[in-house]
């Protein structure tokens, strides 16, 4: 039964961060090539659901992970 938990490919993914106006941050994960050509997908804020237009290497649009970021927010030296 752990044997499903073996699943997921061991290859690095590749994390960019983004941010939503909602203030939350989330990562976009992919497995693809940045040097390829991108295509823009879009995806939706873990946090608030608002579509994010993001360029993402062509061929990975289907295998996107989209997560909250984990971690404090970091301090930018904008006013609240
Ligand atoms: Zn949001």
């Amino acid at each position: 039964m752990s044997d499903t938990f073996q699943m997921k490919p061991n290859a690095d993914r590749r994390r960019e961060q983004h941010r939503c106006t909602c203030g939350a941050r989330f990562e976009v994960g992919h497995h693809g090539d940045p040097l390829l050509t991108t295509v823009t997908v879009e995806v939706k804020c873990p946090a608030c659901g608002k579509p994010h237009t993001i360029p993402v290497p062509r061929g990975t649009e289907k295998d996107l992970l989209v997560e909250l970021a984990a971690g404090p927010e970091p301090e930018t030296g904008g006013s609240g």
